[in-house]
């Protein structure tokens, strides 16, 4: 079976526990305004790997990864190509390497409850807590990542809940309160990371000749990010 990779981090730090080989599968149907990979999107883009081939360049990094580290499959959107992913994941598990999905958990079908069977960890991004905050800027409901993050609970399956701070949007603490409820309905998120905005990818947007939907907003600053660190902290839940 072959898949389409947009690119490959060798020794990544940020996407999931430990060192990881983090592959970015190419293709994603959402089309967030804060998105930082446009160049992703495209589902004809990419190169071709078939899952022996990615399991053989991951297999060359496992002395970086230590207890935690693995293989971390991100995008784009890697459930749109989940039976690919599915052979990935097997194979790791083979080898006796740790698994974790980045997904923003917008489809939940046969497949994608294979790929879960193989799956050690959910990097799950919830972009937002509000409906309409989903419908204006990710151009889909709230219900298909809540009801992914219900299948990943019943499942026991352990994940982290990834959200994005973005100045005026979802900056407020009645926002971080509202994740911080949502991450408390769900025992199976032991994790939550509350990233900052970033602006970097404004080069991606120039260099497609297409706009960057969130250009005018600001990055957050340190100090929002630690006072909302600490909303999130001041109970149950663990950020890093
Ligand atoms: S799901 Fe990820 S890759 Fe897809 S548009 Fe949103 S941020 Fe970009």
């Amino acid at each position: 079976m072959i898949g389409r990779v947009h690119s490959i981090q060798s020794l990544g730090t940020v996407d999931g526990p430990g060192v990881r080989f983090v592959v970015f599968m190419q293709g994603c149907p959402l089309r967030c305004k804060c998105c930082h990979n446009p160049d992703t999107w495209d589902f004809e883009g990419g190169d071709e790997y078939t899952a022996q081939e990615l399991v053989q360049k991951a297999k060359r990094y496992r002395e970086y990864f230590g207890d935690e580290g693995g293989i971390t499959l991100s995008g784009g959107e890697p459930l749109m190509q989940s039976e690919f992913c599915s052979e990935v994941f097997k194979l790791c598990h083979d080898e006796g390497i740790n698994t974790c999905l980045d997904t923003s958990g917008v489809v939940l079908n046969d497949a994608v409850k294979q790929l879960l069977c193989h799956t050690d960890r959910v990097l799950l991004d919830l972009k937002y807590c509000d409906d309409d905050l989903y419908r204006q800027n990710v151009g889909c409901s709230i219900d298909a990542p809540l009801e992914f993050l219900e299948y990943l609970n019943e499942k026991g399956i352990p994940t982290t809940l990834r959200q994005v701070i973005i100045p005026s949007v979802n900056d407020d603490e009645q926002s971080v309160l509202m994740l911080k409820e949502t991450v408390n309905r769900y025992p199976c998120v032991d994790k939550v990371e509350l990233l900052p905005f970033k602006k970097i990818c404004q080069v991606k947007y120039d260099d497609m000749d297409i706009p960057f939907p969130f250009s005018h907003l600001p990055e957050p600053s340190n100090s929002k990010m630690a006072e909302l660190e600490e909303v999130i902290n001041s109970k149950t839940v663990t950020s890093n």
